[in-house]
């Protein structure tokens, strides 16, 4: 009789349960599917879910229209397992290819055929030139590439800023190695460990990312040379000061994360009249790395803070998320653009051209600019 007792009452509860059960299945339940953009783990290295739908024209075309055959040819190479993989240049190939629709290309280059992302150049008319560095890394012909153009009609006004901040500017590394990478010339600062290197935080980071390294982007004259054109205009040169996320180890893992790189970008304009003093004293250590792949290193001595080179961070600047504008180029980067340009004299800038590439003189180094696509471009 007891045990038919709670038998009984266990019915009930059964049947009082499957009762509150049942109308739970008709209500609207939040889905937390893939497409949640609200939740930060969810993100994945694809800007996808940060972007806002696109509202305004895009103002800018390329010259060459994107045809459907490239679409074709990225996706070929996105079959081709190795990286460093690059087509051999074929021109009538690449006619019939432009018609006809080819299966995926199994024929492969021997490994020591295939240059890397080292040997891209910046001449449009080369086999490695940027029309065609997304054969060199197919991320190159992704949709949200840099640099592009900065207009400060068409950008977004940020009224609720934070401020942005970098800390340690005026701190000296124990050196400095500069490098003449056959594309640029580098500067990277080394720091004891754990100390002094430089932070950049605020304005659009999220985080604290971490000084890696600065380099330049330059004309051959000093009507070209920027790689950013700010309000239609190119300036003789650009500066990028190279951070990385500070959630990550190193530079090197940073990158290929979503929100690994922010890269801050100065112009430099000409400063017309005579000076005594040269402006920039740091550029007298470019005569020692005029040869393509060559470096020097600069002792603590004669070592300068990046005080010395950019001065104070103080300025409207334009922010946008883009990539690096070298192969790989990886879209990983929050561009920080200064608006204000920093001075540079004739004298200095003739240091630049003197250095040589792998063909020749060093210069015209920059980027042709890349399409915006749905992205927005925020002035702060
Ligand atoms: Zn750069």
């Amino acid at each position: 009789m007891h045990l038919f007792k709670w038998h009984g009452q266990l019915i009930l509860l059964n049947f009082l349960m499957f009762m509150s059960w049942r109308p739970c299945r008709g209500l609207n339940v939040p889905n937390y599917g893939p497409d949640n953009r609200g939740n930060p783990a969810r993100r994945t290295a694809s800007f996808a879910g940060r972007r806002e739908p696109v509202f305004y024209d895009e103002e800018y075309q390329p010259l060459a229209a994107r045809t459907p055959s490239q679409d074709v040819r990225r996706a070929k190479l996105a079959a081709i397992s190795n990286p460093d993989f690059y087509f051999p240049p074929d021109p009538e190939a690449d006619l019939a290819e432009a018609n006809i629709p080819v299966p995926v290309v199994t024929q492969q280059k021997p490994r020591q055929a295939a240059p890397g992302a080292g040997a891209f150049s910046y001449n449009p008319k080369d086999k490695n030139g940027p029309p065609n560095w997304y054969r060199i890394d197919e991320r190159c012909g992704g949709r949200y590439q840099s640099p592009i153009l900065l207009n400060t009609s068409s950008a977004q006004l940020v009224s609720r800023k934070r401020p942005l901040r970098l800390d340690g500017q005026t701190n000296l590394p124990d050196s400095i190695r500069l490098q003449n990478d056959g594309h640029s010339a580098k500067f990277t600062h080394s720091w004891r460990i754990g100390a002094d290197r430089p932070v950049l935080r605020g304005g659009p980071l999220k985080t604290k990312y971490l000084f890696e390294q600065l380099h330049f982007h330059w004309g051959s004259n000093s009507s070209v040379g920027s790689e950013h054109v700010y309000d239609y205009q190119r300036y003789p040169m650009e500066i990028h000061l190279v951070f990385y996320n500070g959630l990550y180890d190193s530079f090197q893992e940073a990158r290929e994360q979503v929100d690994g790189i922010a890269v801050m970008g100065l112009f430099y304009e000409i400063y017309e009249h005579s000076v005594d003093e040269p402006l920039n004293t740091w550029t007298r250590f470019l005569r020692n790395v005029i040869e393509p792949n060559s470096e020097f290193t600069i002792p603590f001595i004669d070592t300068f803070p990046l005080y010395e080179v950019i001065g104070d961070v103080e300025w409207p600047y334009f922010s946008y998320e883009g990539s690096l504008t070298t192969p790989p180029c990886l879209e990983t980067v929050t561009w920080i653009v200064a608006t204000k340009p920093l001075l540079v004299t004739e004298k200095e800038m003739r240091q630049f051209r003197r250095l040589q590439s792998p063909n020749g003189q060093m210069s015209n180094n920059f980027r042709p600019v890349q399409k915006l696509n749905h992205r927005r471009v925020f002035l702060y």
